[in-house]
């Protein structure tokens, strides 16, 4: 039975995020069931983009820190590493992230993902091989950092997805081109991605979470929690049904059900620490115009997919024309035209990608008419 721990942890005071990433890892059997004397421990944590810890935006530096202390404490050496998808270099998101700082203060490196190798998926899929940092296999142990956010595509990004960090750079968005329109492509690939690069430990940074219009420009909520496992898929359901959502609405754990890999229900997880239904909360806010929010079977979903996608659209009065946008957009759909970004909805994939990049929250999700008819 897979187990997952979840353990309060009311605000990022250092000492406290220390005592609450210790709690989550002793309730799973402590450091040493992960870490063994002289491991390279790889920790990657969520560094989107180059994000003052105060937005949400990235893994927090107090969880760093005290993970990066915990490995060392049972003799590991950890190394942060990432490849953030909006930002020019690594060291300069983990500056600004305040990352960095923890990596000078203990002496940790700072690992960019900036070279690809082709790697075999081990396991049977519908993808023979990925396109993966070669940083990655570099290491004994991976700890992987997420936090728990929104996203507009996957509705959350949170354990699995926190591992599309590890292909390089712009191959993320090839990703987002392949899958095309077809979010349960997307998710397929994160999932046998996710098994693939085979992290052995996950802690997520539930502290201060993002729900609305994440995973950049949405709304600060505090859940004070860290949650801890070694099943990525076991772990996202936790953290769905905790925040109100039927696990198989997100489409990782919808895929993983698929190919036999994901807990039948949250009845087959074993959890450990809090109880699940006192930490639950039933107003956390979904992306605006999430079909998957509306409990809409996906047998249902795939008919109406035309009707039931929301639309990308700028809200002018926001925007700053930094280009972001257009940089992202796997398709060429988004232009600028005499200092206005337009786009071009004939070439619209709906990937979202856009979205997830502006830094000014510009870019809205807009409903279609059946969508606005239903909310
Ligand atoms: S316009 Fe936005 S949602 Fe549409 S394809 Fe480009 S990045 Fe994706
Ligand atoms: S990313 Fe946002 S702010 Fe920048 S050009 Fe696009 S819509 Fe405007």
């Amino acid at each position: 039975m897979e187990a997952v721990s979840l353990v309060r942890c009311e605000e990022y005071h250092q000492a406290t995020v220390e005592k609450g990433v210790h709690e989550a890892v002793r309730l799973l059997g402590g450091w040493d069931k992960f870490v063994k004397r002289g491991d390279k421990v790889l920790i990657k944590p969520n560094l989107l983009t180059g994000a003052p810890p105060e937005k949400g935006v990235t893994t927090h530096p107090s969880l760093v820190r005290a993970v990066v202390l915990q490995v060392k404490e049972a003799g590991g050496i950890p190394t942060i590493g990432d490849s953030p998808m909006f930002s020019s270099s690594l060291v300069r998101a983990a500056d600004k992230a305040g990352l960095k700082e923890v990596a000078d203060h203990y002496d940790v490196r700072l690992v960019e993902f900036d070279e690809s190798i082709e790697v075999d998926n081990p396991y049977e899929g519908t993808f023979r091989r990925f396109e993966i940092a070669k940083q990655v296999f570099d290491f004994d142990v991976i700890v992987n950092l997420p936090k728990l956010k929104t996203h507009s595509q996957m509705l959350l990004t949170l354990a699995v997805k926190n591992l599309f960090g590890c292909v390089v750079g712009r191959k993320k968005v090839q990703w987002h081109f392949k899958a095309g329109t077809d979010r349960l492509y997307f998710a397929r690939m994160l999932v046998e991605l996710y098994r693939t690069i085979g992290p052995q430990l996950t802690i997520v940074d539930g502290i201060v979470a993002m729900e609305g219009n994440g995973p950049q420009s949405g709304r600060l909520r505090e859940l004070g929690l860290i949650l801890a496992g070694r099943e990525c898929v076991a772990l996202d359901m936790v953290i769905a049904h905790l925040l109100g959502l039927e696990p198989l609405l997100l489409p990782t754990t919808f895929v993983a059900k698929e190919m036999g890999i994901a807990p039948v229900d949250i009845g087959e997880i074993k959890i450990l620490g809090e109880e699940l239904n006192k930490v639950a909360v039933d107003d956390f806010q979904f992306p605006s115009y999430s079909t998957m929010a509306w409990n809409i079977p996906y047998w249902l979903q795939r008919r109406l997919k035309r009707y039931l996608t929301p639309l990308p659209s700028v809200e002018l009065s926001k925007c700053t024309l930094c280009h972001r946008c257009l940089e992202a957009c796997p398709t060429g759909a988004v232009s600028d035209s005499n200092s206005q970004m337009i786009i071009n909805y004939d070439k619209c994939i709906t990937c979202f990608c856009c979205q997830e990049a502006c830094p000014e929250g510009a870019i809205q999700l807009q409903g279609r008419w059946l969508m606005r008819l239903m909310s």
